[in-house]
């Protein structure tokens, strides 16, 4: 069999160590690999370079598009970027993939039942780090939604479901608050859906859907969320599983895919010999059946279970009573390898199909352009008297094509007929619309924005308001 150029990272604290197991076990597998080490985290840093990673680095994974990676330690302190969403980024790893599964009776858990796998779109929401001070008191950020990018994040989580041999795929998002972009999450989940009769489907709303995952998770299989809640909620699921330190991970794209364990760097047991490696082997059989070695995949998989069942267990997972070896990572890799080959008599055998590979994802469906109208304006501005007030000198500057709607402070509507208990922070939101439902040109929001300049309006930011197919491209305020 040919070998799979990877490209691997040794990290930063535990890495090293747990790289050296998972390397360890890899070869003892039979895993053909031609590995290329580049060097990521702290030393990079400390060489002045921002990002973490040499220019040089891509070089490799431009050409492996494979990257198992050993946590890092990401410095504290201004100017230094985070590596990983460097890496998720800047090589489209849309998805990020983790299993969350307990392993009763043999570590302790609440949650005897848990086997569930968290899929979060990995490169939009809030994290597109879009953030503004629009006044002196406000700050905002931008939350980024595409059609596109919903698309592939749910077709990833069907097809991933289909694959794994999972029977539910449950969305999650907030889109009774947020409509549009939520929203969106939403119905594109369901429209893609529509293709997977097969599966069984539905939606939550994030903070119950949140709760349940913490109370009773075990009613989950497969859990599609955006950016943040993903990040959130994939915290909390490990967490429950009751130990962070057995889940590996990973974030793939249509051309790449990076593996890791869910765990950081974890300095405090550095160079002691105890780090538990289970995440990063996990990852890196999550890498196998990427690379279409499904068969090491299984073999390495079995024998981490049948280690884990033998009661072979590293210090944070160990449990009088329960546990049969405290071992450091050395002993525990050598109980892996020892096992290769058998398979566990309890926990659920794992066969992934060899040979398969990365998941070939469908292309994007055809875009069906709408008809955009323009149909208003949003302007912000800075203002320290009342809604009333800037109502008044606002009117007198518009022209005849664009009427004052609304006035809202923080998203509420405070013009006309505010609540005087409304609290008002400094900055305003005008809308302004066209006379009767007309369309409106730019020449003329150009007017108006100039007549209130001439006026001393201090613009903070303008937002034009389109109608799509004669649907409103934005919301009303609270109260409008
Ligand atoms: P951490 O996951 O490194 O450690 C949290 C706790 O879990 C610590 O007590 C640690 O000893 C323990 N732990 C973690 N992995 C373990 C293992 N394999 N075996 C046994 N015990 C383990 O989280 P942290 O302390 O918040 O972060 C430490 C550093 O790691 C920070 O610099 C952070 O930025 C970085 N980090 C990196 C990644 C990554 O590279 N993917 C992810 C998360 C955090």
């Amino acid at each position: 069999m040919a070998k799979t150029p990877i490209t691997m990272a040794r990290g930063d604290g535990i890495g090293p160590e747990i790289m050296d197991s998972t390397l360890q076990v890899l070869e003892a597998a039979g895993a053909q690999l031609d590995i290329e080490e580049i060097e990521i985290g702290k030393a990079v840093y400390e060489r002045g370079i921002p990002s973490g990673i040499e220019d040089s680095s891509w070089d490799s994974l431009r050409r492996t598009k494979v990257f198992l990676k050993a946590p890092i330690t990401t410095p504290q302190g201004g100017g230094f970027k985070s590596l990983n969403v460097t890496v998720r980024k800047s090589l489209s790893l849309f998805a990020n993939v983790r299993p969350c599964i307990s392993y009763h009776p043999f570590v302790e858990t609440d949650h005897p039942g848990m086997d569930l796998v968290i899929i979060r779109e990995n490169e939009e929401d809030l994290y597109g780090g879009i953030e503004y001070r629009q006044s002196q008191d406000v700050m905002a950020s931008l939350k980024i939604i595409s059609r596109p990018g919903c698309e592939r994040i749910a077709r990833y989580a069907f097809e991933y479901a289909k694959a794994n041999g999972r029977k539910k795929v449950t969305c999650m998002t907030k889109d009774n608050i947020m409509k549009m972009s939520d929203g969106l999450f939403h119905k594109v989940f369901d429209e893609i859906g529509e293709e997977y009769p097969e599966l069984e489907q539905d939606h939550m709303i994030i903070d119950i859907g949140a709760a349940k995952v913490a109370s009773d998770p075990s009613r989950f299989d497969v859990i599609l969320l955006p950016n943040l809640y993903g990040d959130i909620v994939s915290d909390i699921a490990a967490e429950v599983t009751g130990s962070v330190g057995l889940g590996g991970s990973s974030n793939v794209g249509a051309d790449f895919g990076m593996f890791e364990a869910v765990h950081g760097s974890a300095p405090d047991i550095a160079g002691m010999g105890v780090a538990n490696p289970s995440g990063l082997i996990l990852g890196s059989v999550m890498m196998l059946v990427h690379i279409g070695q499904g068969d090491v995949a299984s073999k390495i998989h079995n024998a981490w279970l049948k280690t884990i069942e033998d009661g072979f267990h590293t210090g944070e997972i160990f449990r009088q009573g329960v546990s049969k070896h405290k071992v450091g990572s050395q002993d525990f890799t050598k109980a892996v390898i020892e096992r290769l080959g058998s398979v566990p008599e309890t926990l659920a055998v794992q066969k992934y199909a060899a040979g398969s590979g990365a998941m070939v994802m469908p292309p994007l469906k055809p875009v069906v352009q709408e008809k955009i109208e323009r149909v208003g304006v949003d302007l912000n501005l800075t203002w320290h008297g009342t809604a009333d007030e800037l109502a008044a000198k606002v009117q007198a500057c518009v022209n005849d094509n664009l009427a004052l709607q609304m006035i809202s402070n923080r998203g509420v509507k405070v013009w006309p007929n505010g609540q005087p208990d409304t609290f008002c922070a400094d900055n305003y939101r005008l809308r302004f619309m066209g006379v009767d439902g007309s369309t409106v040109k730019t020449s003329q929001v150009i007017a108006l924005m100039d007549r209130m300049n001439k006026a001393d309006m201090n613009f903070t930011k303008s937002v034009m308001l389109n109608m799509f197919d004669g649907k409103a491209g934005f919301t009303k305020a609270q109260g409008e």
